[in-house]
């Protein structure tokens, strides 16, 4: 990429090689995921692996599959999918949760992207051992480009395993101040800058403002309507952004803008040749308390084991009537029907086992069980 004219210079510029935060803001269509794509390439030119998560629902990230870095420079490819999800490619696949750290060193590129993932909700919850992952980079010679498409998904994200929204803004204010000490770029992209807290803003090294739409600027940056036109901010071509760095340099710049990029409408798993199969849909257990499959799986498992309610309940954190009326409702499905519809789903060796009632359920506890089947 390249600066046309800088409209305040404080000595500084645009580099790839350190672990940075790099931001792209503005609307659907403006270029700011083809951007942070040309970033991630500068990244991968200078040897550093590229994670790129998240996205809209079409798969953007699989473009990579046909960029020249995959078909001639024979970059390493590795794409993570949901557990309940096969994918068959020329390439490496694993489920996201048995993604590590390590893995970057054996592939230059990993991808996980929706249409990998049986739902949206199974992607935003299984993504979040990549994000942990990041923490376990304590040793590293060059940083890693993380791509963060629709950086709001991040936080969605963290409430899946957050219970307190308050809690997943903070782990998420943390994760963008802590990545780069663990060797790693962020490449973010958002709709909106005021979908951003400030606290999150702030450890930006460099903003990169395409077409804003209607929006604009949020008011504390509003200054730089001084230096460039409402109009210009609202609409520019696609390779064009506005650039405004941690420093406080700003200027007009440009970037090759590549053609392997998703097109609208495209079916790119078609376009690339990855086939996918979703298994059966898993429930996912939500922080509003609603026992997920997996969940039910492990009371079964700890029943099996030989705890008792009370100690399950504590364990897994619920209610105290909630193990005893899942052993009864798994029981009662097994001697129905011969297995346990949430087991099967949460791929429990137990989907088929009767395990032990004895004990009873704690007086004051008792109500009506309300299992979903
Ligand atoms: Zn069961």
């Amino acid at each position: 990429m390249r600066i046309l004219r800088w409209g305040r210079w404080l000595g500084d510029g645009v580099e790839f090689r350190h672990a940075l935060t790099y931001a792209a803001f503005g609307v659907r269509g403006s270029g700011k995921s083809t951007l942070l794509e040309h970033i991630a390439q500068e990244f991968l030119s200078g040897g550093c692996p590229v994670l790129d998560i998240f996205g809209s629902r079409d798969g953007e990230g699989l473009a990579w599959l046909r960029s020249p870095w995959v078909t001639e420079n024979d970059k390493r490819v590795l794409l993570l999918h949901g557990d309940n999800t096969n994918v068959s490619s020329p390439w490496d696949s694993k489920p996201a949760s048995k993604y590590t750290v390590d893995d970057l060193q054996r592939y230059d590129l990993v991808i996980s992207a929706s249409p990998l993932y049986s739902s949206i909700d199974v992607e935003y919850s299984q993504i979040n051992k990549v994000i942990d992952e990041v923490y376990s980079r304590v040793v590293w010679r060059t940083p890693a480009y993380l791509l963060i498409r629709e950086a709001a998904n991040l936080l969605y994200s963290r409430m899946k395993v957050s219970s307190d929204q308050t809690l997943a803004k903070a782990q998420l204010t943390y994760f963008t101040r802590e990545a780069r000490h663990c060797g790693f770029s962020l490449g973010l992209d958002t709709q909106k800058l005021s979908s951003i807290d400030v606290d999150v803003r702030i450890t930006f090294d460099y903003i990169f403002f395409k077409s804003l739409g209607i929006y604009g600027l949020p008011s504390d940056l509003s200054w730089l309507y001084s230096f460039y036109r409402p109009a210009r901010l609202q609409r520019m071509p696609v390779d064009m952004f506005v650039l405004l760095t941690g420093r406080g340099s700003h200027g007009v710049g440009i970037f090759p803008y590549h053609d392997w990029h998703k097109q609208a409408g495209e079916d790119i798993l078609k376009a690339v040749g990855v086939e996918v199969d979703h298994g059966e849909l898993i429930v996912e257990t939500k922080p509003a308390r609603v026992v997920g499959d997996l969940q039910h799986a492990q009371m079964i498992q700890m029943r099996q084991d030989g705890f008792n309610y009370r100690e399950i309940s504590e364990a897994l954190k619920v209610s105290k009537s909630t193990p005893w009326t899942h052993i009864h409702a798994h029981n009662e499905e097994v001697r129905r029907t011969g297995s346990c519809s949430r087991c099967r789903r949460a791929k429990s060796p137990l989907v088929d086992k009767i395990v032990g009632e004895g004990g009873g359920l704690p007086q004051d506890s008792i109500k009506t069980p309300t299992v979903r089947p």
